[in-house]
């Protein structure tokens, strides 16, 4: 039987690793929207390739690109962010969500309102819109799988237990390219070294966030979402080696894990084929190869990130939306040369000290919270 699937961010490093288990079963799945921000040439090569009903570019400028190299193929090209949400709410069997960054909520959320299957990569639309996303994905029946490996694997030691029976879940970070940096080299990082990332191949501002450890805080604020068992419940722990992807104590003193490669196809195949099995063409673990897993605890005096992700948790509301704005645009700063690495954390906590936003109880609100908090954050680091 075939199954419909669209790709939200299909250009993207998750869009590609899903694309090539796809590319392996290809009768198997029938695909309808592809999307991407501005790649057309990319994106018009998959839709092709792929056949897809439609491809969408969120930037309205390259759609006249994007049209050009799709001539005569029959497929369907858009571009705007209407066009994006209207490809996401076309019905499908499971919607992949992996656009970068609080750009894909809008579309997560109309995808989450067919009330079929969502695959959740887009950690910072969760984290933004917390509560207002849970209640769609409760209010229309959807399934929430996680396809970030950590949440995939606390998906996976949850289904031998109940949520009521757990002790804590422990988040594993790989600590990231400066895990052993010192605060002095820390301030002097460039952007090159920081997208160089030991264990696995992502895009920039996730590989980013890896580095500052920003990425395990917003971890934590999506697990907060995904898995209600209390922030107090929630742990992170340094695991150089990425094999253990989190783990899950129960009351009893069991505990859990998830091993596998570093390979993101791991996970994506475990949402691809939820509740069942697919083959990927992963190497198997070879642990004696390994030799040894080691853990750690996290140092928060170089890494402030998870602490401002677990006191923006703790003050819940659209706290978290102001968070992870600050961040994208500190990132993007940082990305663009204009400024150093240890910046990232220190004006992110500096607009948390200075906006506190109202309360977000819709999509628009949150979304309009967004926008002030980069509008605020381009101010205060005076880009603009
Ligand atoms: P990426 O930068 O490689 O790809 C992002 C995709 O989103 C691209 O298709 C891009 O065209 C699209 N996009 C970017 N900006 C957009 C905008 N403004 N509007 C619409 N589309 C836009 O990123 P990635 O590494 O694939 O990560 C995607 C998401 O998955 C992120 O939220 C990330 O945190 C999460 N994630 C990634 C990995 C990984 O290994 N790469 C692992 C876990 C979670
Ligand atoms: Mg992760």
């Amino acid at each position: 039987m075939t199954r419909s699937l669209s790709i939200l961010g299909a250009t993207g490093s998750i869009g590609a690793s899903t694309l090539d288990l796809i590319r392996r079963e290809r009768g198997a799945w029938r695909v309808v929207a592809l999307t991407a921000n501005g790649n057309a040439a990319d994106l018009a090569r998959l839709a092709r390739e792929f056949a897809a009903e439609v491809a969408v570019v969120a930037d309205e400028a390259s759609l006249p690109a994007l049209r050009a190299a799709l001539a005569g193929s029959g497929i369907a090209a858009a571009g705007g962010a209407s066009a994006l949400v209207e490809a996401a709410s076309r019905p499908v069997d499971l919607t992949v969500a992996a656009i970068v960054g609080c750009a894909g909520l809008a579309p997560t959320m109309a995808a989450i309102e067919q009330g079929r299957t969502v695959a959740l990569a887009n950690k910072e639309a969760l984290v933004s819109a917390g509560a207002v996303m849970t209640a769609a994905v409760e209010r229309h029946g959807t399934t929430l799988l996680p396809m970030d490996s950590e949440h995939n694997a606390i998906f996976q030691c949850l289904a031998a237990g109940d949520l009521a029976h757990v002790r804590a879940i422990t988040l594993t970070a790989s600590g990231g390219p400066f895990r052993d940096w010192s605060a002095e080299q820390l301030a002097a990082a460039t952007p090159q070294q920081a997208i160089k990332h030991p264990n696995w191949a992502m895009g920039a501002k996730i590989s980013v966030d890896s580095a500052t450890m920003f990425n395990k805080g917003l971890e934590l604020i999506e697990a907060h979402h995904l898995f209600p068992v209390g922030l107090e419940k929630l742990r992170i722990v340094v695991h150089p080696q990425s094999v253990v992807h989190s783990m899950v104590e129960y009351r009893d003193g069991s505990t859990l894990a998830q091993l596998g490669p570093s390979d993101m196809r791991v996970p994506i195949a475990s949402c691809l084929a939820w509740p069942s099995r697919m083959d990927t063409p992963c190497a198997p673990l070879d642990l004696a190869a390994l030799g040894e897993l080691t853990f750690r605890a996290p140092d928060e005096a170089r890494f402030p990130a998870t602490r401002l992700c677990r006191q923006a948790a703790e003050a819940g509301g659209a706290v978290p939306a102001v968070l992870n704005a600050a961040n994208e645009v500190a990132v993007a700063a940082f990305l663009a040369g204009q400024i150093g690495f240890t910046r990232i954390a220190v004006t992110v906590e500096e607009l948390l000290a200075r906006y506190a936003p109202a309360a977000a109880a819709t999509l628009g609100d949150v979304i309009a919270v967004d926008a002030e908090a980069r509008s605020r954050m381009r101010q205060m680091m005076e880009l603009v």
